[in-house]
């Protein structure tokens, strides 16, 4: 298989209406400073956007802070009317966003495609959920006095995203806020601020009133971040990213004491235990490791294989990880597209050299797609602990594999990572599905399943893979404050 030579990203690029608006809206507005989007799968310049920095987020801040009693004032059936809007215009754009969001990111279409719908189910729920952002009333300890528990929004949120889900990372953010009655103001990451930008401009038409949604684009994500982590406007940092970086805004945010909602990164194993169906757990492996070019913070980072079935899996994972077609992602015939940049793909082919001087062997030799950001699926064997692939987040499609004997040393092996975001596991056997489970340190378990992520269930992770969930009823609970009223003279 070969890097599939495509010359298709200017001809979606002017074909898409969305992505032409965008452009015409930067260009009318007068901004100083740009920066360049550069699509990863080739270097051409996709667009230009506006460069902000700390005088324009404290004006944004100013424009949240009027906004933000009046949305709070709304019902929550208001509310939703215009989330459910926007959810309604993001899917009858998703093939534009798709388009927008490959462009920039580089993953294929229909996975970009997917990225958009899916997150968009965030937006339907969150609508519906607020309305159930019920308070208590608490049996009373004095006769003269009622106990009430009322929920009410944070208030300012300051969101700051990642690139690897350009679409997706935003709206399960926003989506909670914005129904509980927060306004928010986002900073992208400067590698897919499109996506942001679009969604905007989506959110503009959808309704929502001037200061409710505002999108910040930076290169330098820093003076951005210390104006949203240290006004005492913004009452909320919800953050997307990197463990280093959330534990500097977790500094930050210290003196201001606000709420945080940090989604870091993560070291998920995926165990494969003597008892295993092997195909699915070889099916699960592979969108687990190789869906957007291993840059996910839930890929499979180690395949732990039970000794007795190694042999059996790695057959069956080498054969399919080595029919998997890498190439631009607006290609339909490519599984994986490129890294999002060089230095993404030289820290990963660094981490392979480690290894391989270490004594690791490479079981793959897909050599043909190793050009330009195009790395191709990657299985490392013979990985021990003291390789530095088998403790560091890789973010690549790069899939070591560690072997064990018995259950504590499989467990053992997981939870040997001060990350906690994700586990999966292979088994038939039911004593063993519950036990494992429950040792696990982690926030999510998939149990002959990689499918753990969706807007009714709780995404998030404990250790330091972060604090706070996405999704689900206890992600609107982030976004709220409980009071207490004690009604006395009764
Ligand atoms: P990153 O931490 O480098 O950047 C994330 C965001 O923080 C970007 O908007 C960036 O501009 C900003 N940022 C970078 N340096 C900053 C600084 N000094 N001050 C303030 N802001 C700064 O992460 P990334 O490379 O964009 O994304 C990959 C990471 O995100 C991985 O670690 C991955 O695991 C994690 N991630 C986690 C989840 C989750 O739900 N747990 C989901 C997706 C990605």
């Amino acid at each position: 298989m070969s890097v599939m030579q495509v010359s298709t990203a200017d001809s979606v690029a002017t074909s898409n209406a969305l992505l032409h608006r965008l452009k015409e809206r930067i260009a009318a507005s007068s901004v100083e400073k740009s920066f360049t989007v550069t699509n990863p799968a080739d270097g051409s310049i996709v667009a230009k956007v506006p460069d902000l920095g700390a005088p324009k987020t404290e004006k944004a801040i100013a424009l949240a802070n009027d906004a933000q009693v009046a949305w709070a004032g709304l019902t929550a059936g208001e509310r939703g009317a215009i989330l459910r809007r926007w959810h309604d215009l993001i899917l009858a754009s998703e093939k534009e966003l798709g388009e927008i969001l490959t462009l920039e990111q580089g993953k294929p279409l229909a996975e970009a495609r997917r990225e958009v719908t899916f997150n968009a189910s965030y937006i339907e729920w969150f609508a519906e959920e607020a309305k159930r952002a019920y308070g208590d009333v608490i049996p009373t300890s004095a006769s003269s006095r009622r106990q009430l528990v009322i929920k009410q929004p944070v208030g300012i949120v300051g969101a700051i995203t990642p690139w690897n889900f350009p679409s997706g990372m935003i709206t399960r953010k926003a989506a909670p806020a914005l129904a509980a009655g927060c306004v928010i103001i986002l900073k992208p990451s400067d590698e897919t601020p499109l996506s942001a930008l679009a969604l905007e401009c989506l959110a503009e038409d959808a309704g929502f009133p001037a200061g409710v949604f505002q999108v910040i684009t930076s290169k330098d994500p820093a003076p951005v971040a210390q104006t949203l982590t240290s006004h005492p406007l913004v009452r909320k940092i919800s953050f997307t990213g990197s463990t280093r970086v959330g534990k500097l805004l977790m500094q930050q945010s210290a003196d201001s004491v606000k709420r945080m909602s940090l989604e870091l990164g993560g070291n998920a194993p995926l165990i494969v235990f003597d008892d295993a169906d092997i195909d699915s757990a070889v099916a699960g492996a592979l969108v687990a490791k190789f869906r957007n070019a291993g840059q996910t913070c839930i890929c499979a980072n180690r395949i732990l294989l039970h000794t007795s079935i190694k042999d059996a899996f790695l057959d069956k994972f080498v054969a399919a990880a080595e029919a998997m077609n890498v190439g631009d992602g607006l290609d339909p015939s490519s599984d994986m597209g490129p890294m999002i940049n060089t230095a993404a793909k030289n820290k990963v082919q660094a981490l392979i050299a480690d290894a391989v001087e270490k004594g690791a062997t490479v079981s793959t030799s897909r050599h043909s797609s190793d050009v330009g950001n195009f790395m191709p699926p990657t299985i490392l064997c013979d990985v021990t602990t003291d390789m530095d692939i088998a403790h560091t987040e890789i973010f690549g499609p790069v899939a070591p594999v560690l072997v064990f004997e018995n259950d504590e040393d499989a467990i053992a092996l997981a939870n040997d990572t001060p990350y906690g975001l994700a586990a999966y596991f292979w088994t038939r056997k039911l004593s063993r599905a519950w036990r494992v489970a429950e040792q696990l340190e982690v926030g999510m378990v998939g149990l002959n399943d990689i499918a753990i992520s969706g807007e009714a269930t709780p995404f998030g992770g404990v250790k330091e893979s972060g604090i706070g969930r996405e999704g689900s009823r206890y992600g609107l609970d982030d976004y709220l404050n409980v009071k207490y009223i004690a009604m006395g003279g009764i």
